[in-house]
């Protein structure tokens, strides 16, 4: 009995991804932590410990205080371009090949699910992946945007000298319409929302799991530390999440269901 329970859950969750018709992906920071990028929840390694970031990451700093902005977003955003994807990525773009997952739906901005070579990514925190001009809406991809600085340090449009802003929802912005609705749709149609690496308590990917429930499918969850829909989940894995997927994926293939 107890040693069967190591691997159970891998072989439930498994068992879930191979009988559900719509498998929907739902990822917060956890999955992009094996990649070397800070989990800024985590205590003790949280970047927004040493910051307050609606000094810094909200849309008043951005118009108030570009060159504050700027110098805190610059090197973040030139370590983030050669960050690579880590084998938690990679078990979702094997399940979306295999016709096992419909689409990715993503808290970070860190463009990883597309450099991994997921299909369907829905960004609703937007991403790093450009950045755009708050006056004329000229848009310039991550690695151009380095040579838009002027000498105070801030990103200028090469059109209109208007700020140029990174395409990423920023505290006090409005999240983007359409990833919403796209993300409400998904979740509400998934007969499995399985919810990687996030905590579940950032709108609006917190309500999501309720949608999936409320029309009738499961949410599993694989991430470390309580969410608030731990009670409810059909399956619940809390080990490191690349171990985790792998086993789930190997079970999965495994499986005669398969
Ligand atoms: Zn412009």
């Amino acid at each position: 009995m107890e040693g069967q329970v190591a691997t159970a859950p891998a072989e439930r969750l498994a068992r879930l991804v191979n009988e559900s018709s719509s498998t929907v992906a739902l990822t917060g920071a956890g999955i992009s932590v094996p990649s070397g990028i800070p989990d800024f929840r985590t205590p003790g390694t949280g970047m927004w410990e040493k910051v307050n970031p609606l000094e810094v990451a909200s849309i008043e700093a951005f118009h108030g205080d570009p060159a504050r902005f700027w110098s805190f977003y610059r090197p973040r955003f030139a370590a983030l371009a050669d960050v690579d994807p880590n084998p938690a990525h990679d078990v979702l773009v094997e399940l979306e090949r295999g016709g096992l997952l419909e689409a990715v739906v993503t808290q970070n901005v860190d463009r990883l699910h597309r450099k991994a070579g997921t299909e369907r990514v829905i960004e609703v925190h937007g991403s790093i992946d450009s950045a755009s001009c708050t006056s004329c809406g000229a848009s310039w991809k991550l690695e151009q945007v380095e040579g838009l600085f002027d000498d105070d340090g801030v990103a200028v449009c090469q059109c209109c000298l208007g700020l140029v802003k990174p395409d990423v929802v920023l505290f006090g912005e409005l999240l983007p319409e359409a990833a919403i609705a796209e993300a409400q749709s998904l979740a509400a149609s998934a007969d499995l929302l399985l919810c990687i690496g996030s905590s579940l308590e950032v709108h609006p990917v917190a309500g999501l799991p309720e949608l999936t429930i409320a029309a009738g499918g499961e949410v599993a969850i694989v991430t470390q530390g309580p969410t608030p829909y731990d009670d409810v989940a059909a399956v619940r894995m809390s080990g490191d999440v690349v171990e985790d997927l792998a086993a789930v994926l190997a079970a999965s293939s495994s499986s005669p269901d398969a």
